[in-house]
């Protein structure tokens, strides 16, 4: 019994193994892999077992963005706005969400291959109606929440956009993070300043609970966050002062229209993401690790 039991675990040993080293393979920077227990706290139709009853484990890639294209955001906000199409493409909608969609998928088939079914997920705007990536990343120990509520790492800060992949395969979950903070709003507020439309508040928080962790970060106010996302601000007609989701719809009814679904966003070449732009959080560590240099 004792050996069979053995056996067993040495066989979750190995697949996890090979997962990862698989997942690596397809151009990815970051794997991490949470079991479904650690999503019990997330909002009913936003848990892996409800997109894929039987579920085990969660399967996270993180695929880290290019500095050159934070820069280009950076030019942009600072008058240059043909820059901000670089961003959009190579950080934001098109290549990373491309890269991670590609590399889900080929995870679920390497998976299936060996007995277990597996749903790879959407990335990006398309992933937005199944679980929360950014949850998922935390909930596989690879980093924690910053106060802006992205999920940052202690490799990339916020400098990357993740997938996740659901299967019915047991694998060795790795451990919630642990390390030293990440964000220390005692000593940084960056994101609260760079904000253009206010949407990250300065004390309000959320808290959620994932194992045997409490994380915290800003309560943001996703309309006034879609506002500068969205280009809406760019037209100079007036918002009111906190916007609800039908003030937005009124605006986006006055704008050029694109085809649903379109990749790129439907208004004038204007993505924000100033909060992940110009958190701190790992650019030295990055600048030192590429360009070995400490600044
Ligand atoms: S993406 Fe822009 S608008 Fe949204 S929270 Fe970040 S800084 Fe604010
Ligand atoms: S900008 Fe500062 S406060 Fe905001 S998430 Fe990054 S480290 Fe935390």
């Amino acid at each position: 019994m004792l050996f069979i039991k053995l056996g067993w675990k040495m066989g979750i040993k190995n697949l996890t193994h090979e997962v990862k080293e698989f997942a690596l393979q397809q151009d990815v920077d970051l794997v991490g892999i949470a079991d479904v227990e650690r999503f019990v706290n997330a909002p009913p139709g936003l848990r892996p077992t409800d997109f894929l009853p039987r579920a085990k484990s969660v399967i996270v890639l993180g695929f880290r963005l290019p500095l050159g294209a934070l820069e280009a955001a950076k030019r942009s906000y600072e008058g240059l706005r043909s820059a901000a199409q670089i961003y959009g493409v190579h950080a934001y909608q098109v290549v990373p969400n491309l890269r991670l969609l590609f590399a889900a998928n080929a995870l679920a088939r390497f998976l299936e291959k060996k007995g277990f079914i597996t749903m790879p997920l959407p990335s990006g705007p398309l992933g937005g109606l199944t679980i929360s990536h950014r949850h998922a990343a935390v909930a596989a120990g690879l980093g924690e929440f910053g106060w802006m509520g992205l999920a940052v790492t202690p490799q990339y800060g916020p400098r990357q956009r993740w997938v996740s992949v659901i299967t019915r395969a047991e694998l060795e979950p790795d451990p919630l993070y642990k390390g030293p903070k990440l964000c220390d709003r005692s000593k940084c507020s960056v994101c609260v300043k760079v904000c253009p439309t206010g949407a990250i508040p300065e004390g309000e928080s959320k808290r959620v609970v994932i194992g045997d962790r409490i994380f915290e970060y800003a309560k943001i106010n996703p309309a006034k966050c879609a506002i500068a996302c969205e280009g809406l601000r760019e037209f100079g007609i007036p918002l009111p002062e906190n916007p609800t989701w039908e003030d937005l719809e009124k605006l986006r009814q006055l704008l050029p229209r694109f085809p649903p679904g379109s990749l790129f966003t439907p208004y004038p070449t204007y993505f924000c993401g100033r909060c992940l732009i110009y958190c701190p959080i790992g650019e030295d560590k990055l600048l030192k690790e590429y360009f070995g240099r400490e600044e």
